[in-house]
């Protein structure tokens, strides 16, 4: 059996829009999702980004969002075969409840659920095999703690993918065929 972490944002579900829509609202700044090559996102100054991902993780958002298909058909898969699944955000702590109630709704199975900054930490101290997570830090250092590093490919995170130290999947239908070799029940 596998112990897998799954992240949030950009891994079950497609958070950018959403960021992008507050940006412009907030700030009249635009964030095209193609041209983010980046993991950083430098059009916005730190207060106002801190303010947006803010708002992106109110109780009403975090619960409107709708999972990427096939990704929660993977997970219950998985699951179901007695793989171990740990839900890991960098959500502040107090988003763990809406957090909750959002992945009850979307029927999402899972036997842990963290809300903190210290995820790779976390991951470690749990013994984590797999890490799925669009970061290109997190990756990297879940790399280094010689954890399977998994991702829907996004802009900020193909040349990692490419480079062939990361496992990724243009979707979940994709991800789910390649990590299945790595999956041994
Ligand atoms: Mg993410």
């Amino acid at each position: 059996m596998a112990r897998i972490a799954l992240d949030i944002d950009s891994t079950l579900h497609h958070y950018w829009d959403l960021l992008d829509e507050i940006s412009r609202r907030r700030f009249g700044v635009e964030l095209p999702y193609h041209e983010q090559r980046l993991w950083g996102i430098t059009q916005l100054e730190h207060d106002q980004l801190v303010a947006a991902v803010k708002e992106s993780h109110t109780d009403e958002n975090i619960e409107a969002a709708e999972p990427y298909p096939g990704a929660v058909e993977t997970v219950r898969d998985w699951h179901g075969r007695g793989h171990w699944i740990h839900v890991t955000s960098h959500r502040a702590g107090p988003t763990h409840k809406a957090t909750a109630r959002w992945l009850d709704r979307i029927g999402m199975p899972y036997d842990d659920l963290h809300c903190s900054s210290d995820k790779v930490a976390r991951c470690v101290e749990l013994g984590i095999d797999v890490l799925i997570d669009d970061s290109p830090v997190n990756l990297e250092r879940a790399l280094e703690a010689g954890i399977v590093a998994a991702t829907i490919v996004h802009p900020w995170n193909a040349e990692l993918v490419d480079s062939g130290r990361v496992t990724g999947g243009r979707d979940w239908l994709e991800l789910r065929d390649r990590l299945e070799p790595l999956l041994n029940d």
